[in-house]
C-alpha cells in the first residue's frame, strides 16, 4: 500500500526546506525526502564561507543581478527579497550584519545555527524529514524512492522538487533528476557552469603565485566592466570578478585587465620612464603600483611590452588575459539551465506534472554571487510552497 500524504518535498535544501515551511505553516502534513544522509549540506558548505544570505540593494538593482530569468523572478522576489530574507533569519533568531559591499551575512558567519533553528521550527510545525530516500521518479501516480530498506513510494497530493543544481555532487545535487523530469516531457536547459573559475595554461613561473589575489583590478569582457578581484590559482583564475563576468567569459568573449585602475595610462607610462639608477626592473615596478602577483601577469601575458615604459603602461592598462574555458561543472558554486519557465505557470507548477511544482536552483535562472542565490533559492521555494499547499488544499 502506498502511504498518502498532503505534500512532498524532495530535496532538503534551502529551497526545499522553504517550501516545507510554507506548506507546514498552510496547515499541510509534509514529508521532505532528501537522498544525503542529513538536510542541507551545500548551505553549510556556503557557510564556510560566511553565508552570504541576501544583498543589500534597492529592488530594482537586486533584480537587474539575475539578468534574463529576471522577469520571471520579479513577482515571486518583490513577495520575498531581500528584507524578508532578513527578517526570517532574524525570526530564527540569527544576529545579521551589511558589509561595507552590501552583502549581508549573520554575525555568526556560518550556516549551522541557522539551519540547526530552521529545522527545530519545521520539527515544531510537524514536518517529518527522511533522510537517506533518493527520489527516482514516478511510478504511476506515486513518487518512487530508493532507501537502504529498500523501494519505498509515496502518494502526495501535491509535491515540491527542490533538487539544487548539478555541482559540488557529493552535497547532493547532481543533477541526476533534470533526465527524469526531461523524460516527463518537462523542458530542462542543459547546466552550465556559473561563479566558477576560468582555466588559465599557466607558465611553470606562476606557481609561485597561487593563491594570490589581485586587487584592485579592473575586469573588462562583453562590454561589461567592473572593479573587483580575483585569485591566481593552480588552474587558472577564480573570484567575485571573475563570477560576475562569468556569463561573458562563458561565450568566449575575451578578458581585458586593468591592473592600475586608479592611474591614467599617460601618467603611468611618464613615472616609468623615470627609473632610478640601480632598481631592479621588479622593484620598479612595484613602486608604481604593481603587486608582484601583478608583475608576474604582466610578464605571463605580455613579456615584450616590459620593453618601454609607453608599453609596458599600455598593458598594464589593457591586459589581456587568455583564458581556456571554464573550470569543470562540478566545481562550480552555481549552475545556469535547469527546469525551463516555458514549463512553469505562475505558481511554479510544472505544465508536463500537474501537481509538481519546482523550485531553487534546479530553475533556469542565473545570477552572481553575493547573496541572490539564497535569496532567489528561498523566495521560490516559498512561492512553489505557497501555490502547492493551496494545491493540496482544492
Ligand atoms: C562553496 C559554495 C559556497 C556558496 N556560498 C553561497 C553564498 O554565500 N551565498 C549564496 O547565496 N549562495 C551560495 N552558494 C550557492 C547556494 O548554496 C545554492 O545556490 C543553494 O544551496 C541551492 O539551494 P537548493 O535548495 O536549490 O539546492 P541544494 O542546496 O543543492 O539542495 C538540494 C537538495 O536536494 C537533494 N537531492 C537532489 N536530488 C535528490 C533526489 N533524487 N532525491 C532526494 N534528494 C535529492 C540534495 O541532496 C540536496 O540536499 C554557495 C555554493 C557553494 C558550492
Amino acid at each position: 500500500m502506498d502511504e498518502t500524504i498532503d505534500a512532498l518535498i524532495v530535496g532538503a535544501g534551502p529551497a526545499g526546506l522553504m517550501a516545507a515551511e510554507a506548506l507546514a505553516a498552510a496547515g499541510r502534513r509534509v514529508v521532505v525526502a532528501e537522498a544525503k544522509p542529513s538536510a542541507g549540506r551545500k548551505l553549510l558548505m556556503a557557510g564556510k564561507s560566511g553565508l552570504n544570505l541576501t544583498f543589500d540593494a534597492d529592488p530594482a538593482a537586486f533584480l537587474a543581478a539575475y539578468g534574463e530569468g529576471g522577469d520571471r523572478l520579479a513577482p515571486i522576489l518583490a513577495d520575498f527579497g531581500p528584507a524578508e530574507v532578513r527578517a526570517w533569519a532574524e525570526g530564527l533568531g540569527i544576529a545579521l550584519f551589511t558589509g561595507s559591499s552590501g552583502r549581508v551575512f549573520p554575525t555568526a558567519m556560518k550556516a549551522s545555527p541557522l539551519l540547526r533553528a530552521w529545522l527545530r521550527r519545521l520539527d515544531g510545525l510537524g514536518v517529518a524529514l527522511r533522510t537517506g530516500w533518493r527520489w527516482t521518479g514516478w511510478d504511476g501516480a506515486a513518487a518512487a524512492f530508493a532507501t537502504a530498506a529498500g523501494a519505498r513510494r509515496l502518494r502526495a497530493r501535491a509535491t515540491v522538487l527542490a533538487l539544487g543544481g548539478a555541482s559540488w555532487g557529493r552535497l547532493g545535487a547532481d543533477g541526476a533528476g533534470a533526465a527524469i523530469l526531461a523524460a516527463e516531457g518537462v523542458p530542462v536547459a542543459p547546466f552550465r557552469p556559473s561563479n566558477v573559475g576560468f582555466r588559465v595554461d599557466w607558465s611553470p613561473a606562476m606557481a609561485r603565485h597561487f593563491g594570490a589575489p589581485v586587487k584592485p583590478v579592473r575586469l573588462t569582457a562583453g562590454g561589461r566592466s567592473l572593479l573587483a578581484e580575483f585569485v591566481v590559482s593552480a588552474g587558472g583564475v577564480e573570484g567575485g570578478g571573475i563570477y560576475a563576468l562569468g556569463p561573458a567569459l562563458r561565450d568566449g568573449l575575451p578578458l581585458v585587465l586593468d591592473l592600475l585602475p586608479g592611474q591614467d595610462r599617460a601618467a603611468l607610462a611618464d613615472r616609468l620612464a623615470r627609473r632610478r639608477k640601480g632598481d631592479s626592473l621588479a622593484s620598479h615596478l612595484r613602486k608604481v603600483g604593481l603587486s608582484p602577483v601583478k608583475v608576474a601577469l604582466l610578464r605571463e601575458c605580455a613579456a615584450e611590452a616590459l620593453a618601454t615604459p609607453e608599453a609596458t603602461a599600455r598593458a598594464a592598462k589593457a591586459l589581456p588575459l587568455p583564458l581556456r574555458g571554464p573550470r569543470p561543472l562540478d566545481e562550480a558554486i552555481s549552475v545556469a539551465g535547469g527546469v525551463a519557465w516555458s514549463g512553469l505557470d505562475a505558481g511554479l507548477m510544472l505544465a508536463a506534472r500537474p501537481g509538481v511544482f519546482a523550485a531553487g536552483e534546479m530553475l533556469d535562472w542565473d545570477a552572481p554571487t553575493g547573496g541572490y542565490l539564497l535569496t532567489a533559492c528561498l523566495a521560490t521555494g516559498r512561492h512553489a510552497g505557497r501555490a502547492a499547499a493551496r494545491w493540496a488544499g482544492m
